[in-house]
């Protein structure tokens, strides 16, 4: 029987299930009163990981031909099979991982589908699960084509990215301090507590996949700092533990963005700039606003009150 490599994630699901439940009874002893987990937010977190799960089927469904197309057509090199062959797709897909997940932090388009993961306000095991049915629309599947030119085979590129995805569910704990010099090397729970943290030391930090030598090596790294704990989340919190709005809330706040700006720069901007950008945008019209009332103020000798000027 061969074993479908595209069923990983599922077939390591009483894995992940038997370190949440241990993960939650080993909390609710050591640690009492500190509600490290919710039913209403783990059942969320469940809910995202099934409603992934399909959406997640269905785009291998697309992204394996185009893969296969890219790999009979463009490959640059044919491997010998073998350990280096394997190290070599290991490194490179954990390389494109650190570029998908930095993007995804920089780019709204991506962060229209990766806040699902930050958006809740605890950090455990089951925080792995919390993921985006929409990771397919934003293009995730696009940044593995590079591997195809590289020339490993659509299902060994599959394999890895579910390697790679599998590995970070351990990560996401507070039961598990410092590890070392695995620091050095690894993605490790502190080096991703950081990750979700949204204090401003912390964001959009440590976007490391298994290696943390992307981080260290393109300066994005940061290490937990024993005196500023993180504080999990979003900026702008999410207050709901609806699935649904998890998944398409920051879609709709886009789109929203998208239609009110006055041209197709500002629109394309607000779809492909920093998720920022829109704030940003309103505050510096604010205070040319203001500026410009300010001058007028003075101009006119108003004594600071634009509304109570006499004519
Ligand atoms: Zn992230
Ligand atoms: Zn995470």
């Amino acid at each position: 029987m061969q074993f479908d490599v595209d069923w990983l994630l599922l077939a390591l699901a009483p894995v992940f299930l038997a370190c949440i439940g241990w993960e939650a009874w080993h909390l609710a002893r050591t640690r009492p009163g500190a509600t490290l987990y919710s039913w209403p937010d783990t059942l969320c977190n469940a809910a995202l990981a099934l409603m992934h799960q399909g959406a997640d089927k269905l785009a291998w469904l697309v992204a394996i031909p185009v893969y296969a197309y890219v790999y009979r057509h463009w490959r640059l090199v044919s491997w010998q099979p073998g350990i280096g062959a394997w190290l070599a797709l290991f490194v490179a897909q954990d390389l494109l991982y650190y570029v998908f997940h930095r993007a995804s932090h920089r780019v709204r388009w991506l962060w229209a589908a990766h806040v699902v993961h930050h958006s809740s306000e605890r950090l455990n095991f089951s925080t792995a699960f919390r993921q985006s049915l929409m990771y397919p629309v934003a293009g995730m599947w696009v940044f593995w084509i590079p591997l195809a030119v590289l020339g490993f085979p659509p299902m060994q590129i599959v394999g890895i990215v579910l390697v790679n995805l599998a590995f970070q569910f351990f990560v996401h704990t507070q039961t598990v301090g410092k590890l070392g010099w695995l620091e050095y090397m690894f993605n490790t729970p502190s080096m991703h507590r950081v990750h979700h943290a949204r204090n401003a030391q912390y964001i959009d930090r440590n976007y490391a996949g298994v290696l943390a030598i992307w981080d260290r090596l393109f300066g994005s790294y940061v290490e937990e700092d024993a005196h500023e704990p993180p504080v999990y989340g979003i900026v702008k919190p999410l207050d709901t533990y609806n699935p649904l709005k998890a998944s398409f809330h920051e879609w709709l706040a886009m789109a929203r963005d998208c239609s009110r700006m006055p041209d197709w720069r500002s629109r394309l901007a607000a779809l492909f700039a920093p998720p920022d950008w829109c704030a940003r945008r309103d505050a510096a019209h604010a205070e040319t606003g203001l500026a410009a009332i300010r001058t007028y103020v003075s101009e006119n000798n108003t004594e600071g009150d634009i509304g109570s000027r006499k004519t």
